[in-house]
């Protein structure tokens, strides 16, 4: 069901209602879990180097990642607080000022563009989109055509940017990355990345936010990462949607990495499907847990 609470008055009140905070948690930075502490009102600081500024740098239609959401019109926002080594955004993720600055005309121009061509669903992605939290409220804010939204995130948000989500975004896709805190540190940059995420992820269940979780496999990262995500779903979030993504790409700094620069194996992609599914976690509306279409 793709209804509240994305009635587009309502989402536009909470949008310029929740501006204000939003805007504050920028000076000192707190809407990412690094909580910089730095000023980005007037200039790019921390350790994403974001203003206050976001910035378009690419924006499609998707039909097959999410089929309950699909047709989703993605957004991509330059700009990230992780520096996944595998990141298939590349620069994107790591120039926060590339692409076009993201207006309230450009947006509602988006919109239109969007619907023009049958999306369903409006979807901020990244590089991360909570880093730009307070320039989406303004543009949301400003549109009186909103679609329902979705959140795409690699779940690293403080509780106060995440809070001021609530009511405003229709679902959230979160890809938990790794399973434990050495490959986190390793590969992201960020030793807490994965008690932060489960930190998120729990919280948004207890809203009853309509939630996908993901996983990406990386080939060698199997035991380490996906059977410890698993096993803390299934412990804590068995009702959850699960999915396994299998596409994994060795684009970015992995190319230079001896473990994830290549593909993942077709043994490898077995197992993982079979870990999964043995699980008892269930994957997304229309998916199969190998990620092809329910027929
Ligand atoms: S968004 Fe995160 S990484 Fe960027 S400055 Fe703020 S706290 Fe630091």
């Amino acid at each position: 069901m793709l209804t509240s609470p994305n009635a587009t008055s309502d989402v536009r009140y909470r949008c310029a209602e929740r501006l204000r905070a939003a805007t504050a948690l920028l000076s000192p930075c707190r809407l990412c879990a690094h909580r910089c502490g730095v000023d980005r009102s007037r200039k790019p600081a921390g350790l994403c180097r974001a203003s206050a500024d976001a910035y378009l740098y690419a924006h499609s239609i998707d039909c097959g990642e999410e089929p309950s959401f699909a047709p989703s019109h993605l957004l991509y926002l330059s700009g990230c607080d992780l520096r996944c080594v595998f990141c298939i955004a590349e620069h994107a993720s790591v120039d926060a000022h590339r692409g076009r600055p993201l207006t309230p005309e450009l947006f509602r121009r988006l919109v239109e563009w969007g619907r023009a061509r049958g999306a369903r669903t409006l979807q901020w992605v990244g590089g991360d989109p909570t880093i730009h939290l307070p320039a989406i409220l303004r543009v949301m804010a400003a549109c009186d055509d909103l679609p329902p939204v979705v959140w795409k995130t690699a779940g690293h948000a403080t509780v106060e940017a995440l809070e001021l989500l609530r009511g405003v975004v229709h679902a959230f896709v979160v890809d938990l990355k790794f399973g434990n805190a050495a490959c986190a540190r390793q590969l992201c940059g960020d030793a807490n990345y994965v008690a932060v995420v489960r930190r998120n992820l729990t919280m948004l269940d207890d809203w009853g936010q309509t939630l996908v979780v993901r996983h990406l496999l990386m080939p060698g990262h199997l035991e380490c990462c996906l059977v410890p995500t698993v096993a803390w779903l299934r412990e804590n979030l068995p009702h959850v949607p699960f999915r396994l993504c299998t596409g994994y790409l060795p684009r970015w700094r992995a190319r230079r990495d001896p473990q994830l620069g290549r593909l993942c194996r077709h043994d490898e992609i077995e197992q993982a499907v079979r870990i999964v599914r043995d699980s008892g976690l269930r994957p997304p509306e229309g998916l199969t847990f190998d990620g092809s279409r329910v027929a």
